[in-house]
């Protein structure tokens, strides 16, 4: 059977996108892919997001989401689009069980995913004390030493995290600033067993079975540099994101960066009936309610699309 409406993402856009299709009668069927529920998922408290005046657990929100477009009817499905042949309508996505689904229409909500440095090490130790979510890992650092790679509002936010379970959390930071938000910046300056490495880089990570210290090299200028080791039990990415569109790049216009370039601030692809939604195609906002209004746009565009289809 060919699903009029395929939603590939189960972030906010994804979601949003489900319950507009499904409320629009469009039988939407929603891939939840390899982290159900998005990014927010790993956020704890969410205090921007509209309707929550005391802020929202990141997972209550997108549990709430989920549920809201069930409510409507739309078909949720475990699994993870692996290849899309978008030549030709109908849109074919296979899954990683081998299985095809058709599509007539095709939201991509599949978002954006955390940034690695790209040493080595860190494959190594991926899961003996590598980590790109604190609130997911950061529960098996209580009382330890850790740090945080990076300098922006996510490092700030994962460091003033680990610092309320962990002994220590260090920040490296390769800059001589942090790019956060005031009032982050603040937040992390405040916390006494936080302890910004400034003009810090990681060059890899020690351990017999697991991180027990990173290589670190202290920039001070072109010439003046110090390298010495950092003894820590857990070592945090939080460098930013790229959006995952890698498997729709080969039928879609992306940008440098790979996020996914729609027509004119509308979800419309060069593709007629394949619309873009959140992260995977916003490289300005990235912000949970933002993607969940693209979500929206995508589904009422979707909707528009199959009636047109229909007429003509
Ligand atoms: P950003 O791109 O803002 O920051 C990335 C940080 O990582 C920068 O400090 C950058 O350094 C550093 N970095 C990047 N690559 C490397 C590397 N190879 N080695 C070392 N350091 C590196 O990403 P964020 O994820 O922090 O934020 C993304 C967006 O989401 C922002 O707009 C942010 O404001 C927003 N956000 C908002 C939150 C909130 O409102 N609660 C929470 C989290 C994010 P450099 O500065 O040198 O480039």
């Amino acid at each position: 059977m060919t699903i009029p409406c395929l939603i590939v993402g189960s972030g906010p856009a994804g979601y949003t996108a489900a319950i507009y299709a499904s409320r629009a009668g469009l039988q939407p069927v929603l891939l939840e892919g390899l982290q159900p529920g998005g990014q927010l998922t790993t956020t704890t408290e969410v205090d921007n997001f509209p309707g929550y005046p005391e802020g929202v657990d990141g997972n209550q929100l997108m549990a709430d989401l989920r549920q809201q477009a069930e409510r409507f009817g739309t078909d949720i499905r475990s699994g993870l689009a692996v290849r899309a042949d978008l030549s030709h309508s109908p849109y074919r996505i296979w899954m990683d069980d081998d299985s095809e689904l058709e599509c007539q229409s095709l939201i991509i909500a599949t978002g954006a995913s955390a940034k690695y440095l790209g040493l080595p090490d860190e494959q190594k130790y991926r899961g003996q004390g590598v980590s790109a979510c604190a609130t997911c890992d950061g529960f098996f650092y209580r009382g330890r030493t850790v740090a945080v790679v990076g300098g922006g509002d996510t490092a700030c936010e994962e460091a003033s995290y680990l610092a309320g379970l962990a002994k220590k959390v260090y920040m490296i930071v390769r800059k001589p600033y942090l790019r956060a938000t005031k009032a982050m910046q603040d937040r992390v300056k405040g916390m006494e067993n936080i302890e910004i490495l400034f003009e810090h880089n990681t060059l890899g990570l020690y351990g017999e079975d697991g991180v027990e210290g990173a290589h670190v090299v202290h920039r001070m200028g072109e010439a003046d540099e110090r390298r010495y080791d950092l003894p820590i039990d857990g070592f945090f990415l939080a460098i930013g994101h790229h959006p995952n569109s890698e498997l729709f790049a080969e039928w879609i216009k992306t940008d440098s960066q790979g996020y996914i370039v729609t027509e004119n601030g509308s979800p419309r692809t060069g593709v007629p009936g394949v619309f873009a939604a959140g992260d995977v195609a916003d490289p300005t906002y990235r912000q949970g309610i933002v993607a969940a209004g693209a979500g929206a746009k995508a589904a009422i565009e979707a909707e528009r699309y199959l009636a047109a289809l229909r007429q003509a």
